[in-house]
C-alpha cells in the first residue's frame, strides 16, 4: 500500500514513511492511496478473534511489506498486553438500544492510549531500520500530550517535544505529562488555545529551517498510523453486536475528527455501519459544516471537554478530499482559502457524499451533565464529560430504534473528576495503575504563545537527523 497527500503534489510513500512523516511536504495530509476491502465471509471469520489479533487482520493490508504479518502481530500483542482489560475495549450496554464502548483501559485513562501505543512501537521498528532520529513535535488539547509520552518515554532515537495550552488540560492531565522525566520528554505549556498550539506545530513541519535539521514527526492525528489502529474497535464493538449481518451506528465525541474519520475508514472496508454520528460541544465547527456546508473557524470557547475545545479539525481534510472525488490540487486550492479567510463552502459533492454515513449533533453544558447524571442514575455508571457528550448526541439523532448505537467512551471518569463530581455528586477516583500521580515531581518549560520562541527550544533540545 502506498500514502499520497490530499493536496496532490507531494511524494508517495510506503507505510514506514508515512508513519515518520509528519504533515506531507504540500501541506496536505497521507491517505492510502485505495480503501482496502473485506468480503461478508471475511468479516464474519473475525468474530470472536482476541483484539491483538483482530488488530493484526485489520492492519496488515495498510501495513503491507513494512511488516510481515507474524512481527505485526508481536507488536499488537505487545501493544494491547498493557491494557487492564482483557477485552481491550470492552461493550457495556446501557438499556434496550444504547452501549458503550470503553476505550480508556490504557495506561493514560483516554481513548488515545489505542493508537499510540501501537505508534510507540512502530516508530522504534522503523527507527531500527535506519540511521535515524526523529523529532516528534506536537500540540494537545490534553489526552494526545499524555498518551504519546507514555508511548516513547526512554525510547532511542526519539525526541517528544509536547505543546499544550497553559491553564487550559486538568491537573491530571498535565501531570501524566509533566510527571514523566525521562530525558527525551520536553513538555512546554504555552500562552494560548490548543489551536494556537497546533498553528505552530503545522507551521513548523513547513518550516524548510527546521525541517532540513530534523526529521519532525507527528503524534497527533495527522498521522495515518493513528487512524489506522483506531479502525480496529469499530470492528471489534460491530462483530459482538451481530455484524456482519447487523448494522450498527456509532456516536462520537469529536475534536480534530480523527477518531471519526476511523469509523469512516471501517465503513469503506466493507463494515456495515448505519450511521456514524459526530457529537462536538459548543465547539461546533463540524456540527455547522455538516448540517449547512459552513465551515468557518470562530473562537474557541472553554469547556468541560476540553478534548473537544477545537474549531479547526485537521482531519477533516481527509474526508473532504475522499468525498470530493480525491482530486488533491482542487483540495489544495479550496484549503489555501480556508487558511487565508477562516472560512470555506463545501462543495456539492463533499456535503453529499458526508451526509450519505454522516449525522451530527451538538451538546451545551447543561445537555452534558444531564447525559452524565442520566448514566449513573439509570445504568450506574459513571461516564466522563467527552463519552456525555456522544451519549447525549446518540439518544438525540433519531436512529432507528432497531439499530444498536455505540457510544465511544474516550475518556475514564477520573481524568475529569471535578464535572463529574459536580453532575453526579461522587468523585470518581483514580485507578490504581496512574500510582502517585499527585505526589510526582513535574517538570515543564513555559513559553509565550510565538512561534519563534517554540522553534528555538526545539532546535536547541532537539537531536539532528542523522
Ligand atoms: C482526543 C479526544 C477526543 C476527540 O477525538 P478526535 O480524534 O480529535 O476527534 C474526544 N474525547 C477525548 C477524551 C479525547 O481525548
Amino acid at each position: 500500500m502506498d500514502y499520497i497527500s490530499t493536496r496532490g503534489s507531494a511524494p508517495a510513500l510506503d507505510f514506514a514513511d508515512a508513519t515518520l512523516a509528519g504533515l506531507a511536504s504540500d501541506g496536505g495530509l497521507y491517505v492510502p492511496r485505495t480503501w482496502p476491502k473485506f468480503s461478508e465471509a471475511e468479516i464474519a471469520a473475525m468474530v470472536g478473534l482476541p483484539y491483538a489479533q483482530l488488530a493484526q487482520r485489520i492492519m496488515q493490508p495498510f501495513v503491507g511489506d513494512c511488516l510481515t504479518p507474524e512481527r505485526l502481530l508481536e507488536l499488537t500483542t505487545q501493544a494491547y498486553g498493557r491494557f487492564a482489560h482483557q477485552a481491550v475495549t470492552p461493550l457495556v450496554q446501557l438499556d434496550q438500544q444504547h452501549w458503550l464502548l470503553e476505550l480508556f483501559h490504557g495506561p493514560t485513562l483516554a481513548f488515545k492510549d489505542v493508537a499510540l501505543q501501537l505508534l510507540g512501537l512502530l516508530f522504534e521498528e522503523f527507527l531500527g531500520r535506519s540511521d535515524r532520529n526523529l523529532t516528534i513535535v506536537g500540540a494537545t488539547s490534553g489526552d494526545t500530550g499524555s498518551a504519546a509520552i507514555d508511548a516513547v518515554a526512554g525510547r532511542a532515537k526519539v525526541d517528544i517535544f509536547m505543546l499544550h495550552p497553559r491553564g487550559r488540560v486538568s491537573d491530571v492531565q498535565r501531570r501524566q505529562m509533566t510527571t514523566v522525566l525521562a530525558p527525551n520528554v520536553h513538555n512546554i505549556a504555552i500562552e494560548g488555545s490548543f489551536d494556537d498550539a497546533q498553528a505552530m506545530v503545522k507551521r513548523m513541519f513547513n518550516d524548510a529551517a527546521m525541517t532540513d535539521r530534523f526529521a519532525i514527526g507527528a503524534v497527533n492525528s495527522i498521522n495515518w498510523a493513528r487512524l489506522m489502529a483506531q479502525i480496529v474497535y469499530y470492528f471489534a464493538a460491530a462483530l459482538q453486536l451481530g455484524a456482519p449481518a447487523r448494522k450498527v451506528a456509532f456516536s462520537v465525541p469529536t475534536g480534530n475528527f480523527g477518531d471519526v474519520f476511523a469509523g469512516y475508514v471501517a465503513a469503506q472496508m466493507g463494515l456495515p455501519i448505519e450511521r456514524l454520528i459526530v457529537a462536538t460541544n459548543v465547539n461546533d465547527i463540524l456540527h455547522r459544516a455538516l448540517s449547512t456546508g459552513d465551515y468557518s473557524q470562530s473562537t474557541v470557547t472553554p469547556t468541560a471537554a476540553p478534548s473537544m475545545d477545537i474549531q479547526v479539525s485537521s482531519n477533516f481534510e481527509r474526508l473532504l478530499f475522499d468525498v470530493g472525488g480525491r482530486d488533491g490540487l482542487a483540495l489544495a486550492e479550496q484549503m489555501r482559502g480556508f487558511e487565508s479567510t477562516r472560512a470555506m463552502q463545501l462543495t456539492n459533492a463533499q456535503r453529499e457524499g458526508a451526509a450519505a454515513l454522516f449525522t451530527s449533533a451538538r451538546a451545551d453544558a447543561d445537555e452534558m451533565m444531564k447525559a452524565i447524571r442520566w448514566a449513573h442514575v439509570e445504568t450506574g455508571q459513571v461516564i466522563d464529560p467527552h463519552t456525555a457528550i456522544g451519549l447525549h448526541a446518540a439518544q438525540t439523532a433519531g436512529i432507528d430504534p432497531a439499530v444498536p448505537v455505540v457510544t465511544l467512551a474516550t475518556a475514564h471518569a477520573a481524568k475529569f473528576r471535578d464535572a463529574v463530581e459536580q453532575a453526579t455528586g461522587v468523585r470518581p477516583s483514580l485507578p490504581l495503575r496512574v500510582g502517585d500521580l499527585f505526589d510526582r515531581e513535574e517538570r515543564l518549560v513555559q513559553l509565550p504563545g510565538d512561534y519563534a520562541a517554540v522553534a528555538d527550544y526545539v532546535a536547541e533540545h532537539a537531536s539532528p537527523k542523522v
